[in-house]
């Protein structure tokens, strides 16, 4: 049956697998979501996961939506300056 579903890669490429597929697909680390192609595993990470790691203080795990929020946040707890 995996071989049906890689057959429609052109137009499923963004649907999120069931537990058909092997184990092998794309899997994200962070959630366990598997997707067809690395494109589609990759724009998953971009909109759920990125933003936490990019904006996350390495000190104490605190996690901002915007660069600036961070360095103010590292700059008043923390005594770091950008
Ligand atoms: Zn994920
Ligand atoms: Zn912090």
């Amino acid at each position: 049956m995996a071989s049906d579903l890689y057959a429609l890669n052109d137009s499923f490429h963004e649907v999120e697998l069931q537990d058909t597929v092997p184990q092998s697909t794309n899997l994200c680390d962070a959630c366990g979501k598997r997707y067809i192609t690395k494109h589609g595993l990759k724009r998953h990470i971009q909109i759920r996961h990125e933003k936490n790691t990019n904006m996350k203080c390495h000190i104490c795990q605190a996690v901002f939506t915007e660069k600036g929020h961070l360095q103010g946040h590292a700059n008043a707890h923390h005594g770091i300056r950008p």
